[in-house]
């Protein structure tokens, strides 16, 4: 862990050992330049510590770009619960407190929301120890579901990619989407609306048949993914799919899609970009959700305006497939660019 936090370019680690539980609590602060250090609380059981403290902290510079690439007033922060086994009941609720307190203590240096292995129950649970969470329930008490707002960017994504190659819109135009879930499906919905063709993908069978059945789309087995002629490849499953192994086998002008990580190393852009492959980076395709929450937390309250708004995910990609292809490089090699630069410069409208 030493070697970790002495190597890692954030801002710093606040870390803590819950005796109770035996978790190990990691909130990693990587960036502040543009606003407060926010995002997600996981929690999981990792074989070791220093994987959930490695996990902060990549997480944390992935909250960074992801809200400078949107030009939100956001800093990348993200914290890790690691815990030693599954925790319900009272054990779960006291690890939360106590959490909660020392987000609290924190005075404001990091905010958070929900991630993966936590609910909105839990964050009521830390919300009763500090202002610093986010809650936003919808009309009838549940969590905001950032699936549909995810999606519509993703859509918006397409939209802008499709016309970068110099093929606007989407009537009759084939898009595989890999992964019909929380994000896949509502994409699936707005593309079957807009006339595309739709084809998909998913190791769960029944949800493969319903999106079949609902979106009278054609089913790609999982495993022919990437062999299957399409204009738009659309990963909306897992990450690393990208990779010098599956990037030689793609049919398709254009990847657009919410999954984290598609790339499995730096060097894919590249290949993607020598193969005339456009790509969607995904910190800013993948966007909308984040986009809501923080929409949300600056007070957004309109639901209907709020989903409108995902439409800044298009425009984003609108000025970096531009501005890559004056400079003919990767849309990847654009956005970084660009985000470094928002870092440097702070935000346009803010000064
Ligand atoms: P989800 O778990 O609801 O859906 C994922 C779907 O992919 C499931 O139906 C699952 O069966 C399927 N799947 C898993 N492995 C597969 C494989 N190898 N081939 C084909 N299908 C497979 O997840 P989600 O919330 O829809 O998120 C999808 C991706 O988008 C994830 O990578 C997630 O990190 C990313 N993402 C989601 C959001 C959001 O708002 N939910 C925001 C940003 C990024």
């Amino acid at each position: 862990m030493q070697e970790l936090i002495r190597e890692w370019p954030g801002l710093g680690i606040v870390s803590r050992f819950d005796e109770p539980t035996g978790t190990w609590v990691f909130i990693a602060l990587h960036d502040n330049r543009l606003g407060r250090p926010t995002g997600g609380t996981r929690l999981r059981v990792y074989t070791a510590p220093e994987d959930g403290l490695l996990d902060a902290m990549r997480l944390a510079e992935g909250m960074t770009f992801k809200w400078a690439g949107l030009e939100l007033p956001m800093g990348g922060g993200k914290a890790v619960l690691a815990a030693p086994g599954p925790l319900e009941g009272e054990a779960r609720s006291g690890l939360l407190r106590r959490y909660g307190s020392l987000i609290e203590g924190l005075a404001g240096a990091f905010a958070t929301g929900e991630d993966l292995g936590t609910t909105t129950a839990d964050m009521e649970v830390i919300g009763e120890e500090t202002r610093y969470v986010h809650l936003f329930p919808d009309e009838d008490g549940t969590a905001t579901d950032p699936g549909p707002f995810t999606a519509r960017g993703v859509f918006r994504g397409i939209e802008a990619a499709l016309e970068a190659v110099g093929e606007p819109g989407l009537e009759s135009r084939s898009v595989l989407v890999q992964g019909i879930g929380d994000v896949g499906w509502p994409l699936a919905g707005l593309l079957a609306d807009a006339g595309a063709r739709i084809l998909v993908a998913d190791v769960d069978g029944e949800r493969l048949a319903a999106a079949c059945d609902r979106f009278g789309a054609e089913s790609v087995p999982p495993e022919a993914v990437y062999e299957t002629a399409c204009d738009v490849f659309a990963p909306c499953a897992i990450g690393e799919v990208l990779d010098p192994e599956t990037i030689p086998r793609l049919r398709c002008r254009i990847v657009a899609g919410s999954a984290n990580s598609q790339l499995a190393e730096p060097g894919d852009a590249q290949r993607l970009h020598e193969r005339g492959i456009l790509y969607a980076p995904d910190y800013i395709v993948n966007g909308g959700g984040a986009l809501a929450f923080g929409l949300l937390a600056s007070g957004e309250t309109d639901r209907e305006r709020l989903y409108e708004r995902m439409d800044l995910v298009g425009e984003r990609l609108r000025a970096i497939f531009e501005e890559a292809r004056g400079n003919s490089e990767s849309p990847a090699v654009t956005a970084e660019r660009q985000v470094r630069r928002t870092l440097a410069e702070g935000l346009r409208a803010a000064g």
